[in-house]
């Protein structure tokens, strides 16, 4: 059986499957679709679930010293003030004085106009956030911004957290959502965006305590993606030069992934020192300190972040599960075949586990639906019958579904189907009344 490695997969590959199988859609489609925005198919819905249910799981509800957030999309004005991002972030753009098409000047080989070949302006810089109104009066007075970050919600909420939820440092707080930057260069289907989700986790220490904890979270991140199916040789940890760092960070680190076209950032982690608490407490004018029962010390603590976007994780899973693999004909003296096959962490999977009558049969019917039925109540389950056993088996391979369960003829006399294995094509004969428990077991544990 020989295998391609993830990276070796192309983006055609992967948009082609993506938008064959319903991961992913343009957006607006109809409508000729509208720039860096793209929708999640039926299949893409259960993949960004899983990839959030997996992050929550592991990051809040497992630990002792995290807690979840959600917090609103819309902030008070003055958060975008006191964090910085009303003054500093912003990308400096260059505008064509003939078609007034805007670029980072950056990514520019001359002076002149890629579109049109007219002249440049001078940069000017181009504030990346959405902005809004609140309220039915367009004045200056509602405006408001879409967030670019979900971190932000968290520092706000520092003191009502402690409070409520009587925190000792070191804790952290998590929140997984929307967030939004009116990218110049977006790309790249769902790597970058202006509209994605964020899953994002604020962890507060001990001044002092920082660097020790930046270390710890940059290896639970790290562990995370691999112990949920991204290998290891396509994941390195980059460190940010004094020349890159934001106005808030430290220390900042970069998880990097081996894309098909190179390695670019995964995810980021950043000692952001108590920069953030330090600049609500002087906006807002309320005291975001923190009380040190043990020095009996009042400090602003410090603050190791986590933030990785969803829609790019989602993206780092798919192309990391993707193989061709040749297989054994399915005919005796057939050709050689090629099966494509998600191997995607199981947790991850859209798929739990597809039910396939051997065919679609009167007297199959009633039985392989009774098996979906009594699947369903614990896995996400699929009925199929639509074609050939064989078609059926490799349409689930494609998706990724770990598991599937054939009812066939014999079934009707002895009350047993064959559960087959995604990675492996084993199978095994076993009663209907042990499905549920046997795939439980074999979703935790593997084949
Ligand atoms: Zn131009």
């Amino acid at each position: 059986m020989s295998t391609t490695p993830g990276n070796a997969v192309t983006m055609e590959k992967i948009l082609s499957l993506c938008k064959r199988r319903g991961f992913l859609f343009q957006s607006s489609e109809i409508y000729g679709g509208l720039n860096a925005t793209w929708d999640y198919g039926p299949l893409g819905a259960e993949l960004k679930r899983n990839v959030k249910e997996a992050w929550w799981r592991s990051t809040v509800q497992s630990r002792d010293d995290v807690v979840g957030l959600d917090s609103a999309i819309l902030m008070h004005p003055n958060v975008w003030k006191a964090s910085g991002h009303l003054d500093s972030f912003s990308d400096p753009l260059v505008e064509c004085q003939s078609c007034r098409q805007r670029f980072r000047e950056d990514d520019l080989e001359s002076r002149k106009c890629p579109n049109c070949g007219g002249g440049l302006s001078e940069p000017r810089q181009f504030n990346l956030m959405f902005k809004t109104f609140m309220g039915a009066v367009e004045d200056t007075a509602s405006e408001v911004y879409l967030r670019p970050e979900t971190a932000q919600g968290i520092y706000v909420n520092f003191q009502n957290v402690v409070n409520s939820a009587r925190r000792k440092l070191p804790f952290g707080i998590g929140q997984i959502g929307k967030a939004f930057r009116n990218e110049i260069t977006p790309g790249n289907s769902i790597f970058r965006t202006r509209e994605f989700e964020q899953m994002e986790l604020e962890f507060f220490v001990k001044p002092g305590a920082d660097a020790e904890w930046l270390d710890y979270w940059v290896e639970e991140r790290m562990n995370w993606f691999v112990s949920h199916g991204v290998h290891r040789e396509n994941l390195r940890l980059r460190r940010h030069g004094q020349d890159e760092l934001a106005h808030y960070a430290k220390t900042v680190y970069d998880i990097e992934y081996r894309f098909p076209w190179g390695w670019a950032e995964l995810e980021g982690i950043a000692n952001r020192s108590d920069f953030d608490l330090r600049q609500h407490a002087g906006h807002s004018g309320r005291d975001l300190t923190y009380f040190d029962d043990e020095t009996r010390q009042r400090y602003h603590p410090y603050v190791i972040e986590t933030s990785v976007g969803v829609d790019r994780a989602a993206l780092a899973f798919l192309i990391d599960a993707y193989q061709e693999e040749a297989v054994a004909p399915s005919k005796p003296g057939g050709a050689s075949e090629t099966r494509t096959v998600l191997r995607m962490d199981r947790r991850l999977a859209p798929v739990t586990v597809a039910v396939l009558p051997l065919s679609r049969n009167q007297r199959l019917t009633p039985t392989a639906k009774e098996v979906h039925a009594l699947l369903r109540q614990r896995f996400n389950a699929l009925y199929d019958d639509a074609q050939s056993i064989g078609r059926r088996y490799r349409r689930q391979d494609e998706i990724g579904a770990p598991y599937c369960v054939t009812v066939d003829f014999d079934t009707l006399d002895d009350r047993a189907v064959t559960l087959r294995d995604r990675d492996t094509m084993l199978q095994l004969r076993l009663p209907i009344s042990r499905l549920p428990e046997v795939v439980e077991d074999k979703l935790r544990h593997g084949w």
